[in-house]
């Protein structure tokens, strides 16, 4: 009689760990400062070819040599932070890797999502914990769509991930990446940890298959991924919401 109450719980158990939603939040390191995506720590050897715009809320990054002279060089995370994206969503993106992180602010914690667009290599996977100045990708050109840059985003709005098209392009949903780089090189908190969201903007419909097979990692790292479950099947209405300009 004791052994078969014993399976019944044990069923129970295991009903609740299957059936368990996926974690909403994560514990991160709180970012000491941020640095310049590219050209460790100052940008040394880069340029902005386009800065915030009202149609381009971010920043191209470009090496001093012009040309496709940057492209392969490596692409690092501006501040401690969780992968919450690192995959190929195609279109006008081409690889993206978006990094959310927690820093202190007028002793208030405050949450940023930086992005990284059109990188030809994609080196950390969904879910990894990031380190400042940690490698995450290299620079690319998406497929020729563009002389090789970076395309440089920092979110204040933590509901954009891809789909930029719903979000006006003001400083209520970004900053400026670079005065908001250049105003927190070094801030306090350092070697504190704090939990931040997780699952807040949807890929739903918008985001459909990563296609980029030619790499190892990136597979590894899809196979891993926590949005796994809501990517829809392939050939249903995929559709990424492409620049107007690059
Ligand atoms: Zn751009």
């Amino acid at each position: 009689m004791r052994r078969r109450y014993f399976w019944i719980a044990f069923f129970c158990l295991l009903a609740g760990l299957v059936a368990a939603p996926q974690a909403d939040e994560v514990r991160t390191r709180v970012a000491d400062g941020f640095d310049q995506p590219v050209g460790r720590p100052d940008a040394e050897g880069y340029y902005t070819s386009r800065g915030f715009l009202s149609y381009h809320p971010g920043e191209d990054w470009n090496g001093l040599k012009g040309g496709n002279s940057d492209l392969g060089a490596p692409v690092y995370s501006i501040g401690h932070g969780y992968v919450t994206f690192a995959r190929d969503a195609r279109m006008g993106w081409g690889n993206v890797v978006l990094i959310r992180h927690v820093f202190m602010e007028k002793g208030t914690l405050q949450t940023v999502d930086s992005m990284y667009a059109h990188l030809d290599k994609i080196l950390v996977r969904e879910g990894q914990q990031i380190t400042r100045g940690q490698q995450v990708g290299t620079i690319g050109t998406n497929r020729g769509m563009y002389i090789a840059h970076l395309h440089f985003e920092i979110r204040k709005n933590l509901n954009i991930g891809l789909n930029r098209s719903a979000f006006k392009r003001d400083l209520v949903n970004y900053y400026k990446p670079g005065q908001f780089i250049a105003a927190r090189r070094k801030l306090p908190g350092s070697g504190r940890s704090a939990m931040i969201p997780l699952n807040t903007y949807n890929l739903g419909r918008i985001f459909e298959s990563p296609v980029n097979a030619s790499s190892p990692e990136t597979k590894a790292a899809q196979e891993k991924s926590p949005f796994k479950k809501s990517v829809p099947a392939r050939g249903s209405g995929y559709r990424v919401n492409r620049f107007e300009d690059p």
